[in-house]
C-alpha cells in the first residue's frame, strides 16, 4: 500500500500520546460515511476516516495529557502577592452534545499564596480542560479547581467566552450568540472589589470575539 501524506504536522508520537484508540475511531468514522449513504471508497472518502482519526488525536489531546507533567519545573516559591491576570487565551474545544467545536477566549487571574506558575502553563491548563469533550461550564470549573489545588492561592477566577458552532450552524441558528461563563475562587468570591478589578482589566481594550 502507498504511504499516504496526511499533511496535519502530527507525529506518530503525537497521535499516540493522545490516549485516542485512533483504529477504533477509523472503523467509527468509516461506518458512519456508509450510514449518512456515501460510498466510503470513493476517492475523496477513501483516506478520510485516518484523516478524521489523527484529527481527533490532535483537537482532543486533553484526555491524555498529565498534569504532572505538564507544570513540571514550573512552580516557583514568590511572595510576590498581587493579582497575576493572563487574558485573551484563545482556546479549541468541541461541545459534548454535538460534537461540534467551541471556539474562544479563556481569561484567568490568580492572587498568589506563596506559589506562582510559569506564564506559559496557564494557556497549557486551558488547552488540557479544552481539548475534550465539553461543555463551557464544566470547563471553566475544571480551569479554576485545578489550579486552586495547585496554587492553594488566596484565589482564582476564571471567565470564559465560547462561540459554539452547534448555536450558529444548526438548531436555534444564531450567528452572533456568545457565552459567557465564570468561577470565582476565594477572594473573587469574597471581595467585590477584587472581582471588579479583574472584570475592569479583562473588559478594557477587550476586543470582539472573532471567528
Ligand atoms: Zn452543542
Amino acid at each position: 500500500m502507498e504511504a499516504f501524506d496526511f499533511d496535519d504536522g502530527l507525529s506518530d508520537e503525537q497521535v499516540l500520546a493522545s490516549g485516542i484508540d485512533t483504529l477504533a475511531v477509523e472503523e467509527a468514522t468509516e461506518a458512519l460515511i456508509r450510514a449518512l449513504g456515501e460510498d466510503s471508497n470513493r476517492e475523496g472518502l477513501r483516506n478520510t476516516p485516518k484523516r478524521v482519526a489523527r484529527m481527533y488525536s490532535e483537537l482532543l489531546n486533553g484526555y491524555g495529557m498529565d498534569p504532572d507533567r505538564l507544570v513540571n519545573d514550573a512552580l516557583f516559591h514568590v511572595s510576590y502577592d498581587e493579582m497575576v491576570i493572563v487574558r485573551d487565551i484563545e482556546f479549541y474545544s468541541m461541545c459534548e452534545h454535538h460534537m461540534l467545536p467551541i471556539i474562544g477566549r479563556a481569561h484567568v487571574a490568580y492572587i498568589p499564596n506563596g506559589k506562582v506558575l510559569g506564564l506559559s502553563k496557564i494557556p497549557r491548563i486551558v488547552d488540557m480542560f479544552a481539548r475534550r469533550l465539553q461543555v463551557q461550564e464544566r470547563m471553566t470549573r475544571e480551569i479554576a479547581d485545578f489550579i486552586s489545588d495547585l496554587l492553594e492561592p488566596h484565589g482564582v477566577a476564571v471567565v470564559v467566552e465560547g462561540f459554539h458552532l452547534c448555536m450558529s450552524m444548526r438548531g436555534i441558528k444564531k450567528q452572533d450568540a456568545r457565552m459567557t461563563t465564570s468561577a470565582m475562587h476565594g477572594a473573587f468570591r469574597k471581595n467585590v472589589a477584587t472581582r471588579q478589578e479583574f472584570l475592569d482589566n479583562i473588559s478594557r481594550g477587550a476586543r470582539p470575539l472573532q471567528i
